[in-house]
Formats: C-alpha cells, structure tokens, sequence
C-alpha cells in the first residue's frame, strides 16, 4: 500500500478553465475558491487554459476568460499556461509510461467495447460510465493502433495491501483493491479504478491529449499542491492519483467545491447554455459565487477588494485546518 502524507510545501494553487466559452456562475465558483484558498494560504494561484481538446474551444474565450477573472481582482500570479502548447511535453511522459509498461495501445472502436462488454454479459445504460473491457492489454492482434491508454487495473492489482483505518487518514493512498483519498470539503472518498474504470485512455483515437494525462503532467510540472475544483470533477481524482503514483509525481490536496445547478436542477454548464458572468457589475457576480460557497455576503462592503479580504479571511476559518 503507498500511504501519502501532506506535507510543509510552499503553497500553489490554479484555476484551470477550458476555453469552451466564457465564464459562468459555475465556473466562477471554482475560480474564486481556488483564489481565495491559495491567497488565505498565502501561496500563488496560477492559472491554465485547458484548450487541449481545441475542436471544443471557441476562439477568443480563453482571453474573455483572462478578462473576466482581471474584471474580479483575480489577477494570476504568472502568465498563463496553455495545455495546446504543451503536445511535445505530453509525448515525453507518454513514451515514459510505455517504457515502464504502464501505456500501451488500444484498436478498439466504441462498437468493440460495446460488443466486447455485451459478451460480459454489461449490457449499455444511458448515462453510465463503464470500464474498458481490456481487449487490447494483452496487443493488438494485427489491428491498427488508436489510442493509449494506461495500465491502470495491472498497475492496482500490483499493490500489495487492502485499505484499511490507517488509509482512511492519510491524504491519500492507493491499495490492490481501490484508491482512497480525503477531500477537503467531502472527506474520505474511495474509487476502485480498475473495476469501476478500468485502463482509461492518454491519447485519445482523433490525436487529442485526454484531460486526465494533461492535467497530471501540467499539476506536477506547475508544482501545484492544492487543486480547488468543481465537484463535478471529484471522480477523476483517483485516476489522477493513479497516475501520479506510476509517474513518480508528487499527488496534490484536493478541494472540491459545490455545483451551482440550473433552474431545472442541471449542473451548470457551457453545454446547458449557462450565461456569461456579467463582468461590468463583477461584485455582484462574485457575491452570488462566495454565497455558493457558504460565504458570508460583503454586507456593506462596495469595494471589490475590501469584499474579497473579508471572504479570504471567511475561507481561511473554514478551510486552514484542512490545508
Ligand atoms: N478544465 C477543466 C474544466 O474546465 C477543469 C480541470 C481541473 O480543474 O482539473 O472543467
């Protein structure tokens, strides 16, 4: 079993937005706590355009997004960094990862897994996520190579121990039956990769970088050390745990924040044609953020920055004792 243990490092935090549109309530949520924790830390907060899978960016949203975020005093404390400048960075750790044997390549169509699950007898659910099936583990048998995809249920079954209390304290650990870690804000959580999961895809079959390689590649080299994001998010936690483990890679705290629904009880999302923030009245725009955040409202406070002290000083009563 590897047990992982916070420890004194300087603090780094990030917003990693991807350029799919502008900023929304939603959004917004993530950046300001991301903000808040790093600055009530006092760290740096730095922040990544996630235009890795460019087909879903719309041209000119990552710098409405910079805009935005200047608009409500969150100013990065370095330039941005953009994870479509990063394709030659992301192959060096790819052909790390097949190397050590922990990569190696898939020919399987959508259709194959399907038809690969159904002779498991796993018949298709609409909106559930299933694990690939492992056809390609053993190679390719003469197809044509796709994707990449990591070892993910040999590189768990190798681990020696079952999670046990001792697990359930540390920040994180990952065990042959499942990875565990503790959330921040929803305490212990626990995924077995390999059986929920399975070996998920580095590369996908179009060329794209898949978020999950991308994100731990640019976390470690950032040297971030505590990840703020939406709760949306929370289940690739282990996978990104997984990775780091196989990678060498220091594994971050992490904090996920809750979801601003829509009307109708959706997730708000660019998908669900959320509205952009309204950046010419920013205050208002980041009240209704910090009170998602179960922040207390800036009262009489009409001045941006003497609203955001008074919410770094709420975050930190909240959240310190978890750094
Ligand atoms: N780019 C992701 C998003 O906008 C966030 C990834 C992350 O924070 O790890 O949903």
């Amino acid at each position: 079993m590897s047990l992982g243990h916070a420890g004194p490092t300087p603090y780094v935090g990030r917003f990693a937005p991807s350029p799919t549109g502008p900023l929304h309530a939603g959004s917004l949520v993530a950046a300001l706590a991301s903000w808040l924790d790093a600055r009530a830390a006092g760290g740096l907060w730095l922040v990544r355009i996630e235009d890795v899978d460019l087909p879903r960016c719309q041209a000119g949203a990552a710098d409405r997004i910079l805009a935005q975020l200047a608009a409500c005093g969150l100013l990065p404390d370095e330039p941005p960094l953009y994870q479509s400048q990063r394709g030659a960075r992301y192959q060096q750790v790819l052909d790390d990862l097949v190397a050590l044997r922990l990569a190696y390549p898939c020919a399987c169509t959508r259709r194959d897994i399907d038809a690969a699950l159904a002779a498991q007898g796993l018949a298709r659910e609409r909106h559930v996520e299933r694990p690939y099936p492992g056809t390609c583990r053993q190679g390719l048998q003469g197809r044509a190579p796709r994707a990449w995809r990591f070892h993910a249920t040999e590189y768990q079954s190798k681990m020696p121990e079952a999670l046990d209390n001792q697990a359930l304290e540390a920040t994180f650990s990952i065990a042959s039956n499942g990875t565990c870690w503790t959330d921040r804000r929803l305490g212990p959580q626990f995924q077995d990769v390999a059986d929920q999961v399975g070996d998920f895809v580095l590369r996908r079959a179009d060329g794209l970088w898949a978020y999950q390689l991308a994100v731990v590649v640019d976390d470690a080299d950032q040297r971030v050390t505590h990840v703020v994001r939406g709760e949306d998010l929370a289940d690739n936690t282990p996978r990104q745990i997984l990775l780091q483990s196989a990678l060498g890679l220091a594994t971050p705290r992490y904090l996920h924040t809750p979801l601003v629904r829509a009307a109708d009880g959706e997730k708000l999302s660019k998908q669900h044609g959320a509205p952009a923030i309204d950046d010419s009245r920013p205050l208002q725009a980041l009240a209704d953020a910090a009170s998602a955040l179960g922040l207390p409202p800036a009262g009489k406070e009409n001045y941006l920055p003497q609203a955001l002290a008074l919410w770094v000083k709420a975050w930190a009563q909240n959240y310190n004792s978890t750094l």
